[in-house]
């Protein structure tokens, strides 16, 4: 609290001597992110002890390899700190091995890829229109382009995976690779049964648990251990680290995965992101984070039935987890300019396609909305039946162009944030 009470600048004098430009838009994200309320479900608030690990010297170090397999001398250090990073992922998720140094997300589904398939393979994923992730094989995607993707989706009259389709294209097609999860699901993902399909084929099955691995750790979402021989995930999401990934798996394919990300896929970790991971991992083995990802999930609840109350569509008709997907048809406005209105009214979130979406992917029917960083700030249940009803508002402001009343829900919006600090 101490530290939240110095002026912005004098937290950073250096930065603010040498290059006034970036230090003033530096501070004034931190104000845009101290006075809106951010329910993007990918992001969060780290805490001020991972914001310290990822600004230190340890970024000034090379060390390709892996402890006591380096390429480069110097490592007393970085050495320890990687592996205390691995210990704590394996620890806290219960795997036998994680490696720590994918540098995002993307770059460690490739690397599993990579670890697993030759160019041209099949790799089975759910589409992305659907809430499954470039990576699982999108054509855009380098995983797209150089492997032959297979795709399952959702329901459209339930917004659920249909396990039984799920099997069937799986039987069809054979895939190497199966990936479950991805970035807009709003329900339990079902590992048991993606793990006993992909063994009828003999298919690896790798668990992408990158939006909810904070509620995996938190006991807040069944885990894919057990059933996923991979699992990759992101560490800045739900988990509250720093931008970064691990790719965790059993015994039997810690080989394969360490050599595709190095050499295979990366030069150097980034240290210092490694050294915050560490933290973040101890910060999530605590007591406390349990509470957190309970919490994450009870407000997503709170949020969703307040929505619905106001007539919203949400799609599986509510959420398991963090994350709600709301089909704003019915609302009479797309999610692309309600996601504008939003922003204007200090409310930040995102455009998203529904199932079967009728409308283009760049201007879809719906957003997409979450919990994480709204319960980092300690909201509860008055903030999301607020947030709800001021959904409620911009829709109807939105609609009929009342940009006072947009403006005005941002003023009430600050004085609201005003009361839930932010952590760094
Ligand atoms: C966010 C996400 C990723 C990619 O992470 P980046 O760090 O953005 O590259 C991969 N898979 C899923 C399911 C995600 O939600």
């Amino acid at each position: 609290m101490s530290a939240q009470k110095l002026p912005a600048p004098m937290a950073r004098p250096a930065l603010v001597a040498e290059d006034p430009q970036i230090a003033a838009l530096v501070e004034a994200e931190e104000a845009r992110q101290r006075e809106k309320i951010r329910l993007i479900p990918s992001e969060n608030y780290v805490s001020r002890a991972v914001l310290e690990a990822t600004g230190t010297v340890l970024t000034n170090k090379y060390s390709e390899g892996y402890a006591g397999k380096r390429y480069y001398e110097g490592q007393q250090i970085i050495d320890q700190v990687e592996t205390i990073a691995i210990d704590r992922a394996k620890s806290l998720f219960g795997v036998d091995h994680a490696n720590v140094q994918p540098y995002s997300g993307s770059p460690a589904n490739l690397a599993v890829y990579l670890a697993f398939l030759n160019p041209g393979d099949k790799v089975m994923g759910m589409a992305l229109p659907s809430g499954g992730h470039l990576t699982h094989g999108w054509g855009v995607s380098a995983t797209g382009k150089w492997f032959t993707p297979v795709r399952y989706g959702v329901r459209a009259e339930t917004g659920r995976v249909d396990m039984d389709e799920v099997r069937e294209i799986a039987l069809a097609e054979r895939p190497k690779l199966i990936f479950c999860g991805g970035t807009a699901i709003p329900r339990t993902i079902d590992f048991e049964a993606f793990a006993s399909i992909a063994a009828e084929i003999d298919a690896v099955l790798v668990a992408d648990i990158a939006h909810i691995a904070g509620l995996v750790a938190g006991g807040a979402h069944p885990t894919p251990v057990g059933h996923a021989a991979v699992i990759s995930t992101t560490t800045h999401k739900t988990l509250r680290g720093p931008r970064g990934a691990m790719l965790m798996s059993t015994e039997e394919h810690a080989a394969a995965l360490d050599k595709a990300v190095f050499p295979g896929l990366q030069g150097g970790p980034h240290n210092h992101t490694t050294a915050a991971i560490a933290v973040a991992l101890r910060e999530a083995a605590a007591p406390e984070f349990k509470d957190y990802a309970a919490k994450i999930v009870s407000n997503a609840a709170t949020l969703a039935g307040a929505l619905t109350e106001r007539g919203f569509d949400l799609v599986s008709g509510g959420t398991d987890n963090h994350l709600i997907l709301i089909d704003l048809t019915n609302k009479g406005i797309a999610g692309k300019p309600m996601a504008k209105a939003l922003d204007r009214a200090g409310l930040v979130v995102n455009y998203n396609t529904v199932p079967d979406d009728p409308r283009k992917p760049f201007d879809p029917s719906g957003i997409r909305i979450g919990t994480p960083a709204v319960t980092t700030r300690g909201m509860g249940t008055a903030e999301m039946t607020a947030i709800a009803g001021w959904f409620d508002r911009v829709v109807t402001a939105a609609n009929s162009g009342d940009e006072a009343d947009l403006d005005q829900i941002g003023k009430e919006v600050k004085e609201l944030t005003a009361g839930f600090p932010v952590p760094a």
